[in-house]
């Protein structure tokens, strides 16, 4: 288990706006995955004001703006705290939010891998990470988890992955309302999805605030 491998985590943490939720989470993280005696940096990347919300694109960069040494990345949203999470090394894609108590400590739909994956510095390398394309609410976990499978990688699930949500009003950009339909299609057919990704994300650092505890990046897109 973790104490006894050398793996170094990079946890990522999209965000905008959601101050009483990342004071509560950053703590609480924190100490989470010291009991776990997980060699961990947590990476928070906000996003600047003035564009649609844009999840992918911030755990892309936060990906490329992490130390070398993070040999897999947690993806997590800052109101899910976890309660019994695993967050030891998997060499396959992995689903964390098994059971989130904002789904009834359940799945939303049986191929749902968001909220918290896993994915080791080969996988994302591999799949060229997210789609940058995914503007406002939703769908880019489901994009990933197709890049992913569409490169022969099995999706796995760690359980129990019980979660708290915190909890709060839905939130959607008011420009979010991209052709999700043709996007998604688009990817199924991988037509785009190696000339949209880690390679082509293009942001700049406006601010970086780095503590013993994580660093926090403020990005604009
Ligand atoms: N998020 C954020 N600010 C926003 C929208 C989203 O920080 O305005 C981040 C945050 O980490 C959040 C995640 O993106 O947990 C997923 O968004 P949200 O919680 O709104 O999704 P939902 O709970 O509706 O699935
Ligand atoms: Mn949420």
């Amino acid at each position: 288990m973790s104490s006894f491998d050398n793996h170094k985590l990079g946890l990522i943490v999209p965000y905008r706006d959601r101050a009483e939720h990342i004071r509560q989470f950053l703590p609480y993280m924190l100490s989470y995955l010291a009991k776990q005696g997980i060699d961990a940096t947590i990476y928070v990347v906000e996003q600047e004001d003035g564009t649609a919300f844009n999840r992918a694109k911030l755990l892309n960069i936060g990906v490329l703006e992490a130390e070398v040494d993070c040999d897999y990345f947690v993806m997590h949203d800052v109101d899910m705290i976890p309660v019994d999470v695993d967050y030891s090394y998997a060499a396959a894609p992995t689903h964390l939010a098994a059971a989130a108590s904002q789904f009834n400590y359940s799945l939303p739909f049986p191929q749902y891998f968001g909220g918290i994956t896993l994915f080791s510095r080969e996988v994302l390398e591999a799949v060229n990470g997210y789609s940058n394309q995914y503007w406002g609410w939703g769908c880019e976990d489901d994009d990933m988890a197709w890049r992913c499978a569409f490169a022969g990688y099995s999706l796995q699930r760690r359980f129990p992955g019980r979660v708290e949500s915190i909890r709060h009003e839905t939130v959607r950009d008011k420009d979010r309302d991209l052709n999700r339909e043709q996007l998604h299609a688009q990817y199924a057919n991988k037509v785009s999805r190696n000339s949209d990704g880690l390679d082509t994300c293009q942001y700049s650092v406006i601010h970086r605030d780095e503590t013993e505890e994580r660093v926090w990046l403020k990005v604009s897109l």
